[in-house]
């Protein structure tokens, strides 16, 4: 941070300027939060579009397609809570049934029940599993419970979720066909890195805790419209003023060691308070004091998505997990015709990097479990790795995600690499600006909502795994 030239200043008489930096969903939200608590608003994003990491790009016929397919769950509450409140909600596609391929191309429609009390109501999914024995639905049944009982007192903090699941027992078929695609789709990274304390926390919040937690919300329109337009227009609506284009590179700290202002490109933007909405090595740049650039324990997962044009349309389910291959999920355009997208987490050393063997492995993938791809030809292919795509949380790392709140005080941080207690995605990233758009408003004397709860607990799954 560098030393201010003048003083602390704020935009407007009556209401204090603050700023937020980077226009990702956490920089989206905080902006949101301030608003409504009365703050006015500047937000920078380097880019031409906000969105962040949720964005797409041009594809050769001249629309938007996502960089890589986003979805989120029943159990995002403050996501779609952002989602409904910005309108764009009825662009989400709830689907309740999960579909599962199984290697010999058996597939299962998942589907939890609405009738059953939670947990109970994962009962139709567990047993629909076609690709698994009845033994095996019964192992992972007592899987899911005992991880969701597993508490910190078992010493699991610094155990893995890989390592947790062999001490309890689990078959490896029901590791490598479940708790592997499951877990790692959710959480980004591989499940002999993650720690244990996050699959307990995709088991039970994804899973367990309520009857809706498992439904997948899926984006009916590209990213770049829904963040990139919808979002940004409604945030707009709301007096938010978004600078896109505009890089910040220096934050100017006053005497009394306050933030003073914002340098964009020679540009002094000033604010009575700040919040740093970047991934952490961006943040370590602009504010070297504040975050650890060199803490290994903060890395990244690389995610790969593999876009497929097609002369026709090959996929005949909204989604499908292919369970025990390379391709890990699948999703059919809504509007494409021949357009289909397979998506890869913890893809690090993929086949060695060869996109064209990966694209050949992909094709073969689907062409093996949807009759429709063995008539259909491949028009184009593009591959999309993002190396650092999510933050890898591995045992230990919850220790050095960093609050909301900094020693500078009207400094705050978000993204979805913070604490949060959530993995490294929209909900997280949501979240993260939420609370440090809380923190930030108190700051300036003004009160502004807190975080939405989670989807609530009944007595049965508070007894199983407390009240989260
Ligand atoms: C391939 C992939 C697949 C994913 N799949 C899912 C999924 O299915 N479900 C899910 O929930 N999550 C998913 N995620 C994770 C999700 O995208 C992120 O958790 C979330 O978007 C992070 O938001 P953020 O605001 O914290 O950070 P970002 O989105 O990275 O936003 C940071 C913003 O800051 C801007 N910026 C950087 N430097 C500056 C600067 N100096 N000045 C101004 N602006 C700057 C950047 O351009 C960017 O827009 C996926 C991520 C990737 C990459």
């Amino acid at each position: 941070m560098k030393p201010a030239s003048t003083p602390s200043e704020t935009a407007g008489a009556s209401r204090p300027r603050t700023v937020v930096v980077g226009g990702g969903l956490a920089g989206l939200a905080a902006a949101a939060a301030l608003a409504d608590a009365g703050l006015a608003v500047t937000l920078v994003e380097s880019r031409r579009r906000v969105g962040g990491r949720a964005a797409s790009f041009e594809d050769p016929l001249g629309g938007l397609v996502d960089a890589c397919q986003h979805v989120a769950m029943g159990c995002c509450t403050n996501f779609l809570d952002l989602c409904r409140r910005a309108g764009i909600e009825g662009t989400l596609r709830r689907d309740r049934t999960l579909w599962f391929i199984g290697p010999d191309g058996a597939r299962s429609a998942c589907t939890p029940s609405r009738m059953l009390p939670a947990p109970l109501h994962l009962a139709p999914l567990l047993l629909g599993m076609r690709h698994f024995s009845l033994h095996e639905r019964w192992a992972l049944t007592r899987g899911m419970l005992r991880l969701a009982r597993h508490g910190v007192a078992e010493g699991g903090s610094r155990q893995t979720a890989l390592d947790w699941l062999r001490l309890a027992g689990q078959p490896e078929r029901v590791i490598r066909l479940f708790w592997q695609p499951v877990l790692e789709s959710a959480l980004g990274e591989s499940i002999d890195l993650v720690s244990v304390t996050a699959a307990r926390k995709v088991t039970v919040d994804g899973f367990l805790a309520h009857r809706e937690a498992a439904d997948l919300l899926v984006p009916t329109v590209p990213l770049g419209t829904l963040f990139g337009e919808r979002l940004a227009g409604w945030l707009a609506t709301r007096g938010v003023e978004i600078r896109t284009g505009t890089a910040a590179s220096a934050v100017e700290v006053d005497p009394a060691g306050r933030v003073a202002a914002v340098r964009c490109a020679g540009e002094r933007l000033p604010c009575a308070a700040l919040v740093v909405a970047l991934p952490w090595r961006q943040a370590a740049r602009l504010l070297p004091d504040v975050v650890p650039d060199a803490d290994e324990r903060l890395a990244g997962s690389p995610i790969t998505a593999v876009h497929l044009w097609f002369d026709r349309d090959v996929v005949d389910v909204p989604h499908a997990v292919l369970v025990g291959r390379v391709s890990q999920w699948v999703f059919r355009a809504e509007d494409t015709a021949g357009y289909c997208q397979v998506v890869i987490s913890a893809s690090r050393g993929l086949l060695g990097g060869d996109r064209e063997r990966l694209v050949d492995t992909v094709v073969g993938e689907l062409r093996d479990v949807f009759p429709l791809a063995c008539e259909a030809r491949l028009l184009s292919s593009k591959v999309v790795t993002d190396p650092t795509a999510v933050l890898s949380v591995r045992p230990g790392v919850d220790a050095v995600r960093p609050q909301a709140r900094t020693a500078t005080p009207n400094l705050f941080l978000a993204g979805d690499w913070t604490a949060t207690g959530w993995p490294s995605t929209m909900e997280g990233a949501v979240r993260s600006g939420r609370l440090a758009a809380l923190e930030a408003a108190h700051s300036l004397g003004h009160a502004a909502a807190p975080l939405v709860a989670d989807l609530p607990r009944n007595p049965l799954v508070r007894l199983l795994a407390g009240r989260g």
